[in-house]
C-alpha cells in the first residue's frame, strides 16, 4: 500500500549562512559537508554598539561559544576574530521566498513553515520518489548548489514525526534522518519529554505533575488523565507521544488572507510597573498597525494578551469596535482599558497585540511594495514570522524607548533591524 512520507527541511543557521555565502572572500573556501569551511560571523543589531545581540552566527562562531541572543560584546570576547554584519532582513526574505519556491518545484506538495523550514510530502513507494533519503539528499545538494546553505532533513510518517526527526538530523553527519512506525519506539520514546516539540510550559506540566521523563513515559499515560489535566490538548499529547499526528498539509499557508495581524514581545525581565506595559503595548500596536496599513486592511476588534512569569498564566482578551480602524490611536484607548481591567499586578513576562475582524481598505489606493498581490502576502506572512522570532530584539529597542537616539533609529529599522 502506498503511503506518504512527510519532511521537514530546516536552513542551518539561515541569516548568518546567507551573508556567508553573499560574500566571495568566503565563498570559494565554503563546502557542503563541512561547516568548519565558514567564516566565524555573527549577524548583529547594529554592530557600533556593543549592546547589540547576536541574532545568527555561523557554525565556527557557535563553536567558540557564541549563541543567538548573546549579547554582542560578550560575543566577541568568546570568538574576537569573527565578522560582524549588520543583518539585511530584505535580503533574507528574498531567498527565503526563493527556497520556498525551490522546495514546492520539488515536491509538489509542499507548505511554507517559517522563513527558513518547509514542510513537504511524497508518496511512497513511488515511481517518483523510491527512496527517500536520495530525495531529500538531492533537495540538499540543490539548496546548496543554488543558495550555498546548508539544510536538514527530518523524513517521517507525519509532520510532527518529521519535525522530531528533523532535529535529530542535526546530530547527523548528513544531516538526514528518516524515520518509521518502527522507530517510535526505539528513537523517539527514550527522548527527553521536554524534546516534545510544541507543548511548551505543558512539557514542564506533564515532568512536574505526571513524573514523565520521557516521550515514552507520557505514551504510557492514559489518555483521559491527560485530558482532565490539559482539555483537548490531552488527546494531542497523547496522540504526539505515540508518535501520531493527522495534521493535514497546507500548500497555502502562506497564501491565505490575512485572518488578523499580530505582534509578540518577550521581556528581557518581569514588568510590574504599568507604564513600561502601557509603551510596549504602544510600541507592539504601532508595528501592528503599519502592517495593517501596508496590506490595505482596517480592523475592528484589538486584543491584548499578556503572559505572567512562572505558571502564573495570564490572560488574553479582545474588544471589538463599531468601527474598524488601522491607526494605533484609535486602538490604543481601547487595550490600555483591557490592560486595567484584566491584569491582576503579576509580573509580566510576555505581550502580545492583536487586531482582527478586517476589512479591505477599498476607498483608499494603497501604495504596495509589489504590483502581485500574491507575493505580497506571502512576504507579509515571512514577514510575520521573522517578527516572531526576534521579538526580543524589538524589546531590548522598546525597553529603551526613552533614549532619543533609539527613537530616531527606529523608522529605519524593521522588527528593530535595519533593512
Ligand atoms: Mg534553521
Amino acid at each position: 500500500m502506498t503511503a506518504w512520507v512527510y519532511g521537514l527541511v530546516d536552513m542551518q543557521s539561515f541569516y548568518a549562512s546567507v551573508e556567508a555565502a553573499s560574500r566571495p572572500e568566503f565563498a570559494a573556501l565554503r563546502r557542503p559537508d563541512d561547516d568548519s569551511t565558514d567564516p566565524p560571523l555573527i549577524v548583529a543589531g547594529d554592530p557600533e554598539r556593543r549592546s547589540g545581540i547576536v541574532l545568527a552566527a555561523t557554525p565556527p562562531a557557535k563553536a567558540a561559544g557564541v549563541s543567538t541572543a548573546m549579547n554582542l560584546g560578550e560575543a566577541l570576547r568568546k570568538c574576537p576574530e569573527a565578522v560582524v554584519v549588520r543583518p539585511r532582513m530584505g535580503l533574507y526574505l528574498e531567498t527565503s521566498v526563493r527556497i520556498h519556491h525551490t522546495v514546492r518545484r520539488m515536491f509538489p506538495l509542499h507548505e511554507p513553515f517559517s522563513v527558513d523550514e518547509a514542510f513537504f510530502a511524497f508518496p511512497y513507494p513511488s515511481v517518483l520518489f523510491p527512496d527517500p533519503v536520495a530525495a531529500a539528499q538531492t533537495l540538499k545538494e540543490t539548496i546548496w548548489d543554488l543558495f550555498r546553505i546548508r539544510c536538514r532533513v527530518g523524513l517521517a510518517p507525519n509532520k510532527w514525526l518529521a519535525k522530531m526527526a528533523n532535529r535529530r538530523a542535526k546530530k547527523e553527519p548528513r544531516g538526514i534522518v528518516w524515520w518509521t512506525e518502527e522507530d517510535i519506539p526505539t528513537q523517539l520514546h527514550p527522548l527527553p519529554v521536554y524534546e516534545m516539540w510544541g507543548l511548551k510550559r505543558r512539557a514542564e506540566i506533564l515532568d512536574r505533575e505526571f513524573g514523565a521523563k520521557t516521550i515514552g513515559d507520557v505514551a504510557a499515560i492514559p489518555e483521559w488523565r491527560l485530558r482532565q489535566r490539559f482539555g483537548a490538548w490531552g488527546t494531542v499529547i497523547h496522540r504526539w507521544s505515540r508518535g501520531r499526528d493527522d495534521s493535514p498539509m497546507d500548500p497555502d499557508a502562506f497564501a491565505a488572507p490575512n485572518k488578523g495581524f499580530s505582534h509578540r514581545i518577550t521581556l528581557p525581565r518581569d514588568f510590574f510597573n504599568r507604564e513600561e506595559i502601557a509603551v510596549v503595548m504602544l510600541e507592539l500596536l504601532d508595528e501592528v498597525c503599519a502592517r495593517l496599513r501596508r496590506a490595505g486592511q482596517r480592523g475592528r476588534r484589538v486584543g491584548l494578551s499578556l503572559t505572567y512569569a512562572g505558571f502564573g498564566g495570564g490572560f488574553s482578551r479582545a474588544k471589538t469596535l463599531p468601527h474598524s480602524f488601522n491607526a494605533a490611536e484609535d486602538f490604543y484607548p481601547h487595550v490600555l482599558r483591557l490592560l486595567d481591567r484584566w491584569w491582576d499586578g503579576s509580573g509580566v513576562r510576555a505581550v502580545s497585540v492583536a487586531v482582527d475582524l478586517l476589512e479591505a481598505e477599498s476607498d483608499t489606493v494603497q501604495l504596495s511594495f509589489f504590483e502581485d498581490g500574491e507575493k505580497r502576502r506571502r512576504l507579509s506572512e515571512v514577514y510575520d514570522q521573522v517578527r516572531a522570532r526576534f521579538g526580543e530584539t524589538s524589546l531590548m529597542r522598546a525597553a529603551s524607548l526613552l533614549p532619543a537616539g533609539q527613537l530616531r533609529d527606529r523608522s529605519r529599522k524593521i522588527g528593530g533591524h535595519f533593512m
